[in-house]
């Protein structure tokens, strides 16, 4: 289950790019192969195998767009109203009934078929009914309010491409073509352990100097998003053999193994000793804050990566190392990250050549513009700093300085995961 090629590891430079270690990800992380059929009804989410064609046009035949009267777009008044004799009713979902004849309008309703020879569908809102005709006035464009067969999506069109991570409109897609069920990627497997002794399970006895696991929730709630399986592995100890023997023991049934905390350089930062035991790594100092030095390894052929524990930090790799593996992995198309243009509401001084994120919470300005307001404090362990605000800035390695009412990108939550 090799998804990692070993050679990965070649990187030897002091400081890696959030660039460059995305760019690493997704050329030596390989796909699973392995495809299953889902119903509709549970394909939200899921990374399609299989291009879609259009076995039908949408809409599969040319209907009208409104409440009204169709006519031949021959008859169309020119100068002034004219009145049409009603001939025909067409409700949606009827047959389109016999063709019209000159001068003569038939009445019809939104998503009806178009009857023969109508092409021009009048509102009915711009028409009168008098004396058992329809007056209809001039000016209207022939074939207006009408929509052809094949307008929206025409017959073989690739309408949705393997490797598409399906949202609910792709869903509804493959509903409209008559599709039942979707062929996938199977799902990502992924062992996730917190490391620390003085971690424990929310529900376990704390002691004074110990500190409910956090981490370990939001990266498995994080996977589970990216629609990942998850194992919970719970919380291993600061302890190079506890360490690599629970390493060893999942590494074969998973496609990844994640974990929190004990990839400092500390004495007690035990988990890269422990990786070293039982399979290959490196550390990735990344040039990112906050953030800290992200371990990258191979167990068993089975991928690894261990994040740093602080939670700000392991929020932030996350979503820089361990979201584009998950779409390597589950054959997806990397999804990069586009920050949105808002104003900043703040002063802030960063050193160069390092990518940093900013927690921000968005307001309207008085003039209407969107401004980003500062979370008041940086530290990389507070949990409120995620909480209370809607995403993060990012500073490139280029800037220097931020100055009050520069513009500045902004990633929401929502985007991140
Ligand atoms: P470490 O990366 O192990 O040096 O941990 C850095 C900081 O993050 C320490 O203050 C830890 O107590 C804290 N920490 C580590 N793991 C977790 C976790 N799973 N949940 C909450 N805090 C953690
Ligand atoms: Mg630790």
């Amino acid at each position: 289950m090799a998804q990692l090629s070993d050679d990965c590891f070649a990187f030897g430079g002091p400081m890696m790019s959030v660039d460059e270690a995305v760019g690493i990800i997704a050329a030596r992380v390989t796909a699973v192969q392995e495809v299953e059929t889902v119903a509709l009804a549970n394909a939200d989410g899921r990374v399609l195998a299989q291009d879609v064609s259009a076995p039908l046009p949408l809409p599969p035949f040319t209907n009208s767009a409104v409440d009204g009267y169709a006519v031949s777009s021959r008859d169309l008044p020119k100068d002034k109203e004219q009145a049409f004799a009603v001939t025909g009713r067409v409700q949606a979902g009827a047959s389109a009934g016999a063709p019209i004849k000159p001068r003569e309008a038939v009445r019809i309703f939104t998503g009806a078929p178009m009857p023969g020879g109508a092409d021009t569908v009048f509102m009915q809102e711009d028409v009168r009914v008098e004396g058992g005709k329809v007056v209809l006035p001039a000016g209207l464009k022939p074939g207006a309010n009408v929509r052809p067969a094949g307008e929206d999506i025409p017959l073989g069109h690739a309408a949705l491409k393997a490797g598409q991570r399906l949202r609910p409109q792709d869903v509804a897609l493959a509903a409209a073509f008559g599709l039942t069920e979707l062929g996938v990627n199977r799902r990502i497997r992924v062992a996730v352990f917190s490391t620390g002794n003085e971690l424990v399970s929310p529900g376990e006895p704390r002691a004074a100097a110990q500190l409910f696991d956090s981490n370990r929730f939001m990266l498995m709630a994080m996977l589970a998003r990216l629609g990942c399986e998850v194992s919970d592995l719970g919380i291993i100890r600061d302890e190079p053999t506890a360490l690599a023997a629970a390493l060893q023991k999942v590494a074969g049934a998973h496609d990844l193994i994640l974990t929190t905390g004990g990839v400092s350089t500390g004495e007690e930062d035990h988990v890269k000793a422990s990786v070293e035991s039982v399979g290959s790594l490196v550390l990735w100092r990344m040039a990112i804050k906050p953030g800290r030095p992200v371990a990258m390894g191979i167990i068993g052929g089975t991928p690894f990566i261990g994040l740093p524990g602080n939670p700000v930090a392991s929020f932030v790799t996350f979503a820089h190392v361990v979201r584009p593996t998950i779409f390597a992995l589950s054959g997806a198309q990397q999804q990069k990250l586009l920050p949105m243009p808002v104003r900043a509401a703040f002063a802030y001084k960063k050193k160069i050549a390092r990518r940093e994120y900013v927690r921000v919470t968005l307001r309207k300005a008085s003039d209407g513009a969107l401004e980003a307001v500062k979370f008041p404090r940086e530290g990389a362990g507070l949990l409120s700093s995620l909480v209370d605000t809607d995403g993060l800035i990012e500073l490139g390695e280029e800037i220097t300085l931020v100055e009050p009412g520069q513009t500045v990108g902004f990633l929401s939550y929502a985007s991140l995961i």
